[in-house]
């Protein structure tokens, strides 16, 4: 899940940052208005985090042109007073959602995870395929019975997979959704999670290998 936070203030922008890498998020920064339209522009973001009062082009310039290009991404607005104006100027604009600064990290995770719940309304809550299941709630992930003990970085790669069970994803794409933006996309730490993933999968002696490689193109997850 890729999160782009637009924020002019440094402090709380990499605030956000760390606590959203550390809810295995992949993460992007827009400092101003209009380095967030040109990102949006060129990514797939799962969530919008977004501030008001921005330089360039200033938040609800942005939320509107977001939602005239994007009717269903995930906004959520940051709002800099507890103004009632804001709020309402937001929602009109085409946001979810608002927190109001200052705002406790874990609410606003918390609406995120709502926002997010609700955007793959089609999802069945837990992910399964074959005997794997992977419930997002309580980020927990099985084979059969046997719990897999997962790192972040695996956790979110292993959730992107069965979100896209029989999809052929790209290195690229596994880099912008699992990992931020900013990554060398040349270095190989896609192909050395993806080993760590499969090392962890396998529970078991002759286990059905659930991740396959496309020779020259990427990976898919299927059960065949
Ligand atoms: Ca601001």
């Amino acid at each position: 899940m890729q999160i782009l936070i637009v924020e002019d203030e440094a402090k709380i922008a990499n605030f956000l940052r760390r606590g959203l890498l550390e809810e295995s998020y992949a993460v992007d920064i827009a400092r101003d208005g209009e380095d967030a339209l040109y990102k949006f522009d060129i990514n797939e973001y799962d969530l919008v985090l977004l501030d008001i009062l921005l330089p360039k082009v200033d938040g609800l310039t942005v939320c509107r042109t977001i939602r005239e290009k994007n009717t269903s991404l995930p906004i959520l607005i940051l709002a800099a007073r507890d103004s009632v104006e804001d709020k309402v100027a937001g929602l009109d604009a085409g946001a979810d959602d608002y927190v109001t600064k200052p705002f406790s990290f874990s609410e606003l995770s918390a609406r995120i995870r709502a926002l997010l719940r609700r955007g793959n309304k089609a999802d069945p809550v837990v992910l399964t395929i074959d005997d794997l299941t992977l419930d997002p709630a309580t980020r927990t992930a099985r084979r059969g019975k046997k719990v897999i003990a997962l790192t972040a970085r695996e956790y979110a790669l292993l959730e992107y997979f069965m979100r896209h069970v029989g999809t052929v994803l790209t290195k690229t794409q596994l880099l912008e959704h699992v990992w931020d933006y900013n990554y060398d996309g040349l270095s190989n730490i896609v192909e050395t999670y993806v080993k760590y993933l499969r090392q962890k999968l396998r529970t078991a002696r002759r286990q059905k290998e659930l991740i396959h490689t496309m020779r020259g193109s990427g990976y898919i997850m299927r059960a065949e």
